[in-house]
């Protein structure tokens, strides 16, 4: 991570940049190195890398996320730039990933496909979850096997077309004879009809019911991204293919970590004799592991701690990621006349010498919180 590039050196401007400044930036840059102008070696991965920084930088929220928390703030995002390459085997019903607005296939037959969006909890993220999912969806009527007829017996051929399906008619023109071919309209082409209809299903075959299904949930899961469940939509008539059950999931926010891809960032409170004299944490992790870390004397708020591995995994199965925990020093409030006595002594005490170096300019801090 700390091996990207920093995203305003690849524009080659400075953190203070007006918006106007990047995009000027951005779009000189893209014509010198846009593939189709610029066939040299080299010169695609700069423009992707060009594009990738203006992406960020040209949206205030991301880019004031990133100016907060570098690129773990804007980093793969796991719902974004995921192409599905190279995957498979999640057992049976799930032969595919792909993203919401993917491909959606039709015929005139097939039933219709069936969508639904199921809600986990972070924490679900780190090895997968089953879901249990109540749905109603449309199935082959029992009492007629689907066929319409009342008790099952095979429909009669239709009348009009004899069964085919088709009816023929044979034209005379000044070029000769031929046949005109069409869909049968009172068998709609099936070449059978009901004649006594099931009163299960008033005839189509077809009835709504309500079904059960476990649906498993891979680990490394983000929001957005979608389950096709094969064959779980509805039921086509007369034996025609059931459309599918596309899944989005949504994943919750969680009250203390916020994800990045596979990384997570949390907030730990110091009060300002911790932050002064260090402290030892017992950081508890997102799969509730309590990791202990020592903070050395004189942390400032806004520093960032890294527990390696303790983010969350990704769909194509990397390990996890890593857990950020920013430093936040808390002010005392309500103290007491003896405690105000203390630190104002404290105080007294204090001189330049004890201000970090390396607390860069004033107006850098305000630019991070402002995100400009
Ligand atoms: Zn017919
Ligand atoms: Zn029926």
């Amino acid at each position: 991570m700390s091996s990207a590039p920093d995203l305003y050196e690849t524009l080659g401007v400075d953190r203070g940049a007006s918006s106007s400044d990047i995009k000027k930036a951005y779009r000189q840059l893209a014509k010198e190195f846009h593939p189709d102008v610029n066939q040299s070696s080299g010169a695609e991965v700069r423009f992707k890398e060009v594009s990738a920084a203006y992406e960020v930088l040209s949206d205030p929220e991301k880019r004031q996320q990133y100016d907060r928390f570098g690129h773990a703030g804007v980093g793969n995002s796991g719902a974004q730039g995921f192409d599905g390459a190279g995957f498979g085997g999640f057992g049976d019903i799930f032969d595919s990933f792909f993203r919401s607005t993917g491909a959606r296939r039709s015929g005139p037959q097939q039933g219709a496909d069936l969508r639904t969006v199921i809600e986990i909890d972070l924490e679900d993220v780190l090895d997968g979850v089953e879901h249990e999912l109540k749905f109603s969806r449309v199935i082959r009527c029992q009492p007629c096997k689907g066929y319409g007829e009342a008790d099952g017996a095979n429909r009669p051929s239709c009348g009009d077309c004899s069964g085919t399906g088709e009816i023929r008619q044979v034209q005379r023109s000044l070029f000769g004879q031929f046949v005109n071919v069409t869909v049968c309209g009172a068998c709609r082409g099936e070449g059978t009809r009901v004649v006594s209809p099931c009163t299960d299903c008033d005839g189509t075959g077809l009835v709504e019911s309500d079904v059960e299904r476990i649906v498993s949930i891979p680990a490394g899961i983000d929001t957005g991204e979608t389950l096709r469940i094969r064959g779980e939509g509805d039921q086509g008539p007369r034996g025609a293919e059931p459309g599918n059950l596309y899944a989005e999931i949504k994943v919750r926010e969680h009250s203390k970590f916020m994800r990045y891809g596979r990384d997570l960032v949390t907030e730990c409170e110091l009060n300002m004799v911790e932050a002064s004299l260090g402290a030892k944490l017992d950081v508890i992790t997102l799969s509730g592991e309590s990791v202990a870390l020592d903070l050395d004397p004189g942390v400032q708020s806004g520093a960032r701690q890294v527990l390696k591995g303790h983010g969350v995994p990704d769909l194509r199965g990397r390990a996890r990621g890593d857990l950020y925990l920013q430093v936040r020093v808390v002010t005392p409030t309500s103290l007491t006349a003896r405690q105000q006595d203390l630190i104002r002594e404290l105080g007294e005490s204090l001189t330049d010498a004890h201000r970090p170096d390396d607390a860069g300019s004033m107006f850098d801090r305000i630019r991070s919180v402002f995100g400009s």
